[in-house]
Parts: structure tokens; sequence; C-alpha cells
């Protein structure tokens, strides 16, 4: 049993082979499958996608990179695609200063605007946090998001960092580069934090795992990441397989 906790199944990397992409991941065992909405108006069309998989769910929310293009308008469509069915979560929202596309003012006032969303639809985060984890932390504490609890996606901290989310009650999710060879302080973190509190992702089509790194990744390639938390943790890939997979149900309130 595997699971994919972050994919975007709607980008126009899959428009050739969407429907082959999926049933490879079904194929390849999994399933759960998140596709998560990132830029605006995306999260409609991972809502549609969602409906015409049984194993397929989605989030709706709107990415750090376009916070300068928030309006109350998009606040009313993260709404109306959060109503509909298989709506698991707000995200993915945060923090972005690596690449810093909007200005930091508007990253944080648009990720604090969708938590106070989150909280209203009763629905938990996805977070995405690069190169800003004391003003993500801060923020989350802030705004008692501790309450809402969700999932920092493609973890990319040490131990410290990783510590630090757990004690606010999130949940953390590990991606391809957990295989990378340069991976030391995120395998600390991954042996440091407790099996029950993660997931694993591919964020496909990006960050594909050893040995696939730079090519287009896809949701079957998660057992990559499956397999090196296992041998992380000195468990079968079997036993992590299904406890993120159970994790993920937890989190995200799937049953
Ligand atoms: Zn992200
Ligand atoms: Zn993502």
């Amino acid at each position: 049993m595997l699971s994919d906790s972050h994919a975007h199944l709607t980008l126009e990397h899959f428009d050739p082979d969407r429907d082959q992409v999926i049933a490879r991941a079904r194929a390849a065992g999994i399933e759960r499958l998140v596709t998560v909405s990132s830029f605006i108006g995306d999260a409609l069309a991972c809502a549609e996608l969602a409906a015409r998989h049984e194993f397929l769910y989605f989030t709706a929310g709107v990415h750090p990179h376009e916070a300068k293009n928030w309006t109350p308008e998009v606040a009313q469509s993260i709404r109306q695609a959060a109503a509909r069915p298989k709506a698991v979560a707000i995200g993915e929202i945060g923090l972005d200063y690596h690449y810093d596309f909007s200005p930091r003012e508007d990253q944080r006032r648009v990720f604090r605007e969708q938590i106070a969303l989150a909280r209203d639809l009763r629905l938990p985060i996805v977070i995405h946090t690069r190169e800003a984890w004391d003003d993500t932390l801060l923020i989350l504490r802030e705004e008692r998001a501790a309450g809402i609890g969700g999932v920092f996606h493609c973890f990319s901290g040490g131990r410290d960092e990783a510590a630090r989310c757990l004690d606010l009650g999130f949940h953390l999710s590990f991606a391809g580069p957990l295989t990378f060879k340069n991976a030391g302080n995120l395998a600390e973190a991954a042996v440091f934090a407790p099996i029950d509190r993660l997931l694993c992702e591919t964020d496909a089509p990006y960050l594909s795992p050893h040995p696939y790194r730079g090519k287009r990744n896809e949701p079957a390639r998660v057992v990559h990441v499956v397999e090196k938390l296992a041998t992380l943790k000195g468990l079968s890939p079997v036993h992590v397989g299904e406890a993120t997979t159970r994790n993920l149900d937890r989190v995200f309130r799937i049953s």
C-alpha cells in the first residue's frame, strides 16, 4: 500500500499522457493520491480531476509565488473549490524566500488569510516553506494553526526544524530529495521524526527521486522515497508504505 501526498497532476507537463500517468500510479500500488493546487484557477481543475478517479483527492489554495495576485475573488474561488467533494486541505500555502516571486509582505498576508480560510472551512493545511523557517513558524503560532493541523510538504529542514514542526502538531512529508546523495540533514530529520507523523510524496512533475533525478517526475516513483525512508528507519518498505498511507488518511480525514 502506497500513497503520494502531493503531486501537481493538472500542470501542462502531464497534458500529453495524464491518464496513463494516473493508471501507472494505480498499477504501482498507490491507493491515495492528492493532487495539489498551486496557481490561481488550479483548484477547480484539481476538483474536476479528482472527481474522475476514485483514489484521487485534491487541495485548494494559492502558492506563495502567486501571493501578489491574491484578491477577494480569488479567495472566493478557493472557497468554492474547497466545497467540492474530495477536497482534503487548503494548500499549498506558505512562504518562499528563495525565489521571492511575490513581495514577502504579500506572501505573509496571503499565508495568514489562507490559514484563516482553512480554520473557517475546518480543513487542514499543506505548507510550502523555503528559506523562511522563522517567519513560517511564527505565523503558524500567531494564527494558532496547531488547532488546524496539516503537513509540511517536501520537508527540507534538519532535525531542529523537524522538532519545531512536530511540536506544533504538524506532519512532515518527504519527497525525492531524501533519496539524493547529499541528503545528510534531511536524513537525520527522517530518522528523528516518529513514523506516525510522516508522509511520502513526489511533488510531481518536480523533484524526481534518484535514479531519475532531473527527469519529469510522476506519482509511481513515490516508491523510491518510501524505500529510502524504510532504509533510514530500519523498517520494511511495506511497513512504511502502510504507515504513511494511514497517516495521510488521518491528516486529511479520509476514511
Ligand atoms: Zn511546494
Ligand atoms: Zn507542490
